[in-house]
């Protein structure tokens, strides 16, 4: 793992010596951590396009069976660059996975477990590395790590969640008030930035969506898109839990039990004005009258959810879509698209009804898993779809190799460089590790650390009253519905997989016992509080 740093190391040392350019291995090495074209064209700059809780599912080019939505400006960066299928999460939950690619490190080590954590602004994070390496950097949208970014020239952020409509933001420190649509309106700040920016210098731009976050609340113009199609649905829509053991049956993120009125948009947003809330009225109220006279129960009432959360989850999309298309046509006009590296990820996967779930947090697969699509000409072959286990972990590595910066040793993940040129090393992870604090909390999901391979999660839910394990094999349930754990002909497995996790909470530097900062209930996450309030 660490032998791309030491390059990088090495690249440094020479560099600090010209007399030492001479020497033959200078270009290999540099080679290593540096595209050919940014040799000529000078630094790539970086557009890192972020979303929160956008499902895999929800996006066409992962091709998912159930076909929900049709995403052709995200397409089209799998299509010119690589699609990610196994892209992890340390932590599945919104300020914990933006801490770990603020720093390239796990919680336990950033300081920020859980959300109502504050981030600690004054370590080490890959966006001051840019910028002292001569980055211009910003962010603009979602930021929810509570105090304020460091590292960037230009920073323009929702306060906390933030809202879809007519959104408060704070701009470099000032509070402003926006009238529009939030995935629109980041979209618009993105693109005025670029605009002024200051053209000696590469950019790395982290424009950060809110959407498609609960409550799923579409652009006013995209109410009714689907055209009333019914959505298909999962197989595990009515998961009832029977494979798998405590944790998983008395969990709080059901469309059965936990969807709110809010959630079914049977309440109407606070942040419309009454211009806005004429429209949304006239879409949602037939709709809601019909649904309070069918008088609903039971799985139809579930299904009639279902039908409610797609409509609205994907019609967010829609406008996140449109918004990476708006943002790759700058680059296209701009002259800037063979020298950017345009990535798009999310902070966690979704579910979308599987197992019965909306939200995130587990280690199952729609939740520990996020996209990632990278396009990056002349580097990446176009249309290149890769299974290798990689993470949100690896971004701040990738952008400082990418950038031909120095990876501190520190960081815990590794560039995806080489990957990206098409040259997977040999010794690449094989085994992911993953840990969820967050209990109590909103959902109910119970603490939990394991393992990730290839085929196989061991998995440990950790606290007094709910303690046990569970082994699942993805290659003969796809589906993580059967916990093997005791069963005879897993044994080998579950040894191997035991020691693995071992090792790699000892690499990792996990401690023993939870540091003191996971453990504290936050304001908000307390029991008794407003639920799913924080998520
Ligand atoms: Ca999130």
């Amino acid at each position: 793992m660490r032998s791309d740093r030491k390059i990088s190391w090495i690249i440094m040392a020479v560099l600090m010596f010209p007399a030492w350019q001479s020497v033959n291995v200078l270009p290999a090495a540099r080679g290593d951590s540096q595209s050919p074209q940014a040799e000529t064209k000078g630094r790539p700059n970086i557009l890192f396009i972020f979303s929160d809780d956008h499902a895999s599912q929800a996006i066409s080019a992962y091709d998912h069976p159930l076909k929900l939505v049709q995403t052709p400006n995200l397409d089209r960066i799998a299509r010119e660059g690589m699609l990610f299928n196994r892209c992890l999460v340390p932590n599945s939950i919104c300020g914990p996975c933006r801490a770990v690619i603020q720093t390239g490190k796990y919680s336990h080590l950033n300081g920020f477990y859980r959300n109502g954590n504050r981030f600690n602004g004054d370590q080490q994070t890959f966006p001051k590395l840019m910028r002292s390496a001569g980055y211009q950097t910003a962010v603009i949208g979602k930021w929810h790590l509570e105090t304020d970014p460091q590292g960037f020239d230009y920073w323009h952020i929702l306060p906390g969640q933030g809202v879809y409509y007519n959104p408060p933001m704070i701009r470099n420190g000032e509070r402003v008030k926006h009238t529009g649509y939030t995935t629109d309106l980041i979209t618009d700040f993105s693109l005025e930035w670029l605009r002024g920016r200051d053209k000696s210098k590469p950019f790395m731009l982290m424009a950060q969506h809110k959407a498609p976050h609960r409550e799923w609340s579409p652009n006013l113009k995209h109410l009714g898109w689907n055209k009333g199609r019914t959505f298909p649905e999962p197989p595990t829509l009515f998961d009832d839990y029977s494979g798998r053991g405590r944790a998983e049956r008395e969990q709080d993120m059901t469309l059965e039990k936990t969807f709110t009125p809010l959630d079914a948009k049977l309440e109407v947003p606070g942040s419309l004005n009454a211009e806005q809330r004429k429209i949304w009225n006239a879409f949602y109220q037939p709709l809601n009258e019909d649904f309070q006279k069918a008088n609903l129960s039971g799985k139809d009432l579930t299904r009639w959810r279902y039908q409610r959360y797609l409509h609205d989850y994907l019609g967010c999309i829609l406008s996140v879509d449109e918004s990476v298309g708006r943002l790759l046509q700058f680059l296209d006009d701009e002259g800037l698209a063979e020298n950017t590296i345009v990535v798009y990820s999310s902070d966690q996967g979704f579910y979308l009804g599987e197992h019965g779930w909306f939200d995130k947090r587990w280690i199952y697969e729609e939740s520990v898993t996020t996209p990632l699509m990278v396009r990056w000409p002349g580097v990446i072959s176009p249309g290149t779809k890769n299974s290798s286990l990689v993470s949100v972990l690896d971004f701040p590595e990738t952008f400082l190799d990418a950038a031909g910066e120095p990876v501190p040793a520190d960081m815990q993940g590794r560039s995806l460089v080489p990957i990206l040129k098409g040259q997977t090393p040999e010794d690449w992870r094989k085994s992911f590790y993953y840990q969820y604090y967050e209990y109590p909390g909103p959902h109910s999901v119970r603490k939990h650390y394991g393992v990730v391979t290839d085929r196989y999660k061991l998995f440990h839910f950790y606290e007094p009253d709910v303690d046990y394990w569970t082994l699942i094999d993805r290659e003969k349930d796809p589906l993580e519905l059967e916990n093997v754990y005791d069963e005879e002909a897993y044994a080998s497995a579950r040894m191997e997989l035991a020691a693995e996790l071992t090792r790699l909470r000892t690499e990792l530097k996990v401690p023993d016992q939870d540091p003191a900062d996971s453990l504290a209930p936050s304001p908000g996450n307390a029991p008794g509080k407003r639920k799913n309030a924080r998520n």
